[in-house]
């Protein structure tokens, strides 16, 4: 169990949290204690909490900073930058990893509620030509554990700014590819989704992808809670792998008929992404096709203005208006997804690791 470098408590799920516990001795009912500490208040230091003396010795002993030969540590990523927006609503945060790298974090406030978009890999492999993140690469996948530290990175700013708010809904819509990094997203959901700590209800989480279709089907599979987002962008092979290469991989019929099989399956909406470009996908015939493309599937289609980025010279479409009523009529909900925070480059496909790392 003794990695050179310790392992993150913020990795284990309540568990393998019991399981740790129970190997050195220490009777696994204190995992709940430990748990509470770490999820439910997001302590950033153990030795302040009222813990009792079992549990009290097994951390002083075993938690440690990760470079002290200690089993574990905890995965409190650095604040590099906050950014707020001139919106007054949105809070972007650079995070700093344990190894340098950086990743994006974004807290966004709507009416009574706040969201928070998070990260899963520093760059990305699947290089949708419009993505800041897709235009930096894939440098690696984040563990469990820090996707779990920037929830709670939001949810200790959160609390700073006002003790009545809380953190009630999660877009995986950050940095990276959640599907491409399915193991550790599912072990990081299933903490963030526990109502012993964070307690984010599982319908108000969505996963986005690009379209990897073996994780959709393992969500399907295993009945995974929280809600699909599918980034489509394209009603036709060709269009769309124009914008989104791994097109070429996961092809649109492909990609359709799991999505159909999703919904089968589950029962459950789909929703999905469509980042509207001018003269490339915004046409009336591009949502004609779409809507037939997408016809008998339960699907609610987003669609997002494109961002500027510095890698792409697309631009975003003037007016989405007719699109959205040929698909409305067609009866999908269809809704534009509100631009926030864009000033501070933190809109979608706008997060972008600085290269102080690289
Ligand atoms: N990799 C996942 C999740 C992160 S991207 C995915 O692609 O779904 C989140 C959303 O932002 C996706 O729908 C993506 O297509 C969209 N997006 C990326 N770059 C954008 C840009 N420059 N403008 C608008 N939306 C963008
Ligand atoms: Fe990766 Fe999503 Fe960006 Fe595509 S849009 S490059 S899948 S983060």
């Amino acid at each position: 169990m003794i990695a050179t470098n310790g392992l993150s408590l913020h990795d284990l799920s309540y568990s393998e949290m019991e399981q740790a516990l129970q190997s050195d001795g220490v009777n696994p009912a204190h995992a709940k204690a430990l748990w509470q500490g770490l999820h439910r208040d997001a302590l950033v230091d153990l030795s302040v909490a009222d813990f009792l003396p079992p549990l009290r010795k097994w951390v002083d002993e075993n938690v440690g900073n990760g470079r002290d030969g200690r089993h574990f540590f905890l995965d409190i990523p650095e604040l590099a930058e906050e950014i707020p927006s001139s919106d007054g609503l949105t809070r972007k945060f650079l995070l700093r990893l344990r190894d340098g790298q950086t990743i994006e974090t974004v807290l966004m406030g709507y009416e009574g509620r706040h969201t928070v978009c998070v990260s899963s890999q520093v760059g990305c492999a699947m290089g949708c030509v419009f993505c800041a993140t897709g235009q930096m690469g894939f440098m690696r996948h984040l563990r469990a554990g820090e996707i779990v530290g920037q929830v709670l990175h939001a949810r200790r700013a959160l609390r700073e700014q006002n003790p009545d708010m809380h953190l009630r809904n999660l877009v995986m819509m950050g940095m990276g590819e959640p599907l491409h990094n399915i193991e550790a997203v599912r072990q990081a959901l299933g903490t963030i989704s526990d109502v012993r700590g964070i307690n984010i209800g599982p319908s108000k989480i969505a996963v986005s992808t690009v379209g990897v279709i073996p994780g959709i089907e393992r969500m399907a599979a295993e009945n995974w809670p929280y809600r699909l987002a599918v980034s489509l962008h394209g009603s036709r092979e060709e269009e769309r792998a124009a914008l989104v290469p791994v097109s070429k991989r996961w092809n649109l019929e492909a990609l359709i008929a799991a999505c159909r099989a999703y919904g089968i399956k589950t029962g459950k909406r789909i929703f999905f992404e469509w980042t509207l470009i001018a003269g490339e996908n915004d046409s009336a015939q591009t949502a004609h096709r779409l809507a037939k493309l997408l016809e008998g599937i339960n699907a609610h289609i987003n669609l997002i203005p494109l961002n500027p980025t510095g890698g792409y010279g697309g631009s975003a479409s003037k007016d989405g208006h007719e699109f959205q009523r040929i698909l409305r009529d067609a009866g999908f909900p269809c809704t534009f997804r509100q631009r926030r925070g864009i000033d501070v480059a933190a809109g979608c496909g706008m997060l972008k690791a600085r290269g102080e790392t690289a």
